[in-house]
């Protein structure tokens, strides 16, 4: 989303500007020339009186180029995170620095459900490994099958790595991945520890059932026509 910024202004040589606008996100040229980084102003444009006035003050001899440019920079930087900056700069990016500088805002976004989703893995894979009380499994796009179908066993994977919640590199891979919708987490290295079917004794998969039928008796999930699940 664009939005303004107003940032006042004391540069070296004494030249004030008072309440100057910024903004983010209104112009993004399509120049290749011109293409750079966000922290080195792509995406910002600033209010043209203000700009004149700089030039004005550098034509006089009174500013000297080079700190009017560090100065405008100055400004994007306290602008960055007001502006939300970091939510455009690309997924590449985002990982690239995060491997940098050992974690990122994505990654501590994501801690807190990584920790959930970890537990919530270990407890498909326990039940997993218990066919006779969990017989029913659901999988990520609501079909249900017994857990001795083919489709089911297909996707199953072979043995169960679990991580820490405090694993960096793990939350990373799933963080990121998370963070980049075309990314999956098996692309993000993020492959191991991932449970695709949610298993459940008969009494749960029928007060499942129940809660995934409309009141006309309509079926918002799919039972398996291989295994034809009678729970
Ligand atoms: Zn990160
Ligand atoms: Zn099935």
């Amino acid at each position: 989303m664009s939005s303004n910024h107003t940032v006042s202004f004391r540069t070296k040589s004494g030249t004030e500007l008072e309440r100057v606008v910024f903004s983010f996100a209104v112009a993004f040229s399509d120049s290749d020339v011109r293409d750079r980084p966000l922290r080195e102003g792509r995406g910002f444009s600033v209010e043209l009186p203000a700009v004149l006035d700089l030039l004005d003050a550098v034509a006089a001899g009174q500013e000297k180029a080079t700190d009017v440019r560090s100065m405008l920079l100055d400004a994007v930087d306290k602008i960055y995170d007001s502006a939300s900056c970091y939510e455009y700069e690309t997924h590449e990016d985002k990982l690239a620095w995060c491997k940098r500088d050992g974690g990122c805002r994505t990654c501590e976004r994501s801690r807190r459900r990584f920790a959930r989703h970890l537990e919530t893995m270990a407890e498909r894979w326990r039940r997993w490994t218990l066919h006779d009380e969990f017989p029913f499994a659901v999988g990520n796009s609501k079909g249900l099958h017994t857990v001795g179908c083919s489709v089911v066993r297909r996707h199953m994977p072979d043995g169960f790595i679990t991580h820490e919640p405090g694993d960096e590199e793990a939350l990373r891979a799933f963080a990121h991945a998370d963070d980049d919708h075309d990314l999956t987490f098996a692309e993000s290295g993020w492959a191991s520890g991932d449970i695709p079917f949610r298993l459940m004794s008969a009494e749960e998969t029928r007060a499942w059932m129940a809660e995934n039928t409309g009141p006309k008796g309509g079926r918002h999930y799919k039972r398996c026509r291989v295994c034809a699940p009678t729970p």
